[in-house]
């Protein structure tokens, strides 16, 4: 893998960049629209690419658990099996397995969980995320990293940090110098000391890029970004610096400006399905009854396949009705405003006005949120359809 910088902001720490991969080429700072089974849900490769999407992820647990990574290395890789020809990030598993296990049970040798699927005992040990990564053929792994818990002490953030180093270089060891590129994850938890420890030594066991993990956990916005203002700069300047799980356009925009280079969540495609909208003044809940009747697109003016063909009133009955097409057209939108932000943050970079493409997002972004609703919020409360959601 190869990265470049080929601008940088002059006001901030932005920077504007190229990742080249085996399966080509990935502009900075990026979006990485999440493909959990292999799929971003409700959405063709082709139609990804065309709104601009050039790099996906996909989750290692899911992957592993089912339909299993040797039967994806025998069918020729991830790349052909989900039919996607372009770069492809895979997660190591960790992350799901922390969140989805209560029962999770972590030793140094790895992490023990049962399959959510049959109950069946499985142990993902930091060779063993290497060994599924490498049969799933992803052009960017990761090293299989404890998830300290959110709160933590200083004491259970230290010790966490310190696995998740040990693990960090059992995963630099076995991966060797193979073709996928391979990033460490700082952890430690909300603590700027353990944080800069573990960029430091992260970047002394030496990867091709680094990521920033178990942030957005509900720490608040405030505290996430001086985290990663204090972090971020102690990470080598000439390879690719990537924030995991995260976050709002406001969230991605203030991390870009302290010099993050990449982006994965789940709000764009998770928030479509439960009827949550991006716009560029802020959050539209579809189901809210001042749209019944209103014919005018999500967002006039947005040049997406969902605003140029359909009207709030048609989208909101599609919700109601629960019809794949609201899941669709819902995705559609709100993934064309992710990756059209992200295009937006860049060219405003390349231009050297990343504070003035700020102030004015900030300044739409808060002026017209829905009444009632909190600005904070990032989901909808869960209920019937995230369960009718997760099931296609
Ligand atoms: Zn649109």
């Amino acid at each position: 893998m190869h990265f470049e910088i080929l601008k940088k902001d002059s006001k901030t720490r932005a920077r504007l960049g190229r990742c080249r991969t085996a399966h080509g080429v990935f502009h900075t700072p990026a979006f990485i629209p999440v493909g959990t089974q292999a799929t971003v849900k409700t959405m063709t490769p082709e139609e990804l690419r065309e709104m601009g999407a050039e790099i996906i992820l996909s989750n290692t647990y899911h992957l592993y658990l089912r339909p299993g990574h040797e039967r994806i290395r025998r069918l020729g890789g991830l790349h052909r099996f989900m039919h996607w020809e372009h770069p492809l990030l895979t997660d190591s598993g960790g992350f799901q397995v922390f969140s989805l296990q209560a029962l999770a049970k972590v030793s140094e040798e790895g992490v023990e969980f049962h399959s959510h699927l049959d109950g069946s005992r499985h142990l993902l040990t930091p060779e063993k995320a290497m060994a599924i990564q490498q049969a799933l053929g992803a052009d960017i792994i990761m090293c299989l990293d404890e998830c300290t818990p959110y709160p933590a002490s200083h004491e259970e953030a230290e010790s966490s940090l310190r696995r998740t180093l040990r693990w960090s270089q059992r995963c630099r060891e076995v991966h060797g110098s193979g073709p996928q590129a391979l990033f460490g994850i700082v952890q430690g938890g909300m603590y700027s000391d353990l944080r800069q420890k573990a960029a430091a030594q992260l970047t002394e066991i030496g990867f091709d890029g680094y990521a920033l993990g178990g942030l957005s956990v509900g720490e608040g916005k405030e505290i996430m970004v001086r985290l990663i203002g204090e972090t971020a700069p102690l990470l080598p300047e000439n390879q690719p610096r990537y924030v995991m799980g995260v976050g709002t356009p406001g969230d991605m925009l203030e991390a870009v400006r302290e010099g993050v280079d990449m982006f994965d969540c789940v709000l764009p495609t998770r928030n479509a399905r439960n009827g949550m909208l991006f716009t560029r003044s802020g959050r539209m809940t579809i189901k809210n009854a001042r749209y019944a009747e209103d014919p005018s697109p999500i967002e006039p003016g947005c040049p997406c396949y969902t605003c140029r063909n359909y009207g709030r009133a048609y989208i909101r009955h599609l919700y109601f009705a629960e019809e794949i097409l609201s899941f669709r057209l819902n995705t559609i939108h709100n993934l064309h405003f992710y990756l059209a932000f992200m295009q937006e943050m860049r060219t405003a970079i390349a231009e050297d006005r990343l504070d003035g493409f700020r102030q004015d997002f900030n300044s739409r972004w808060n002026s017209s949120v829905e009444p009632g609703e909190n600005p904070n919020l990032t989901s909808l409360p869960t209920g019937k359809r995230i369960s009718l959601s997760t099931r296609i």
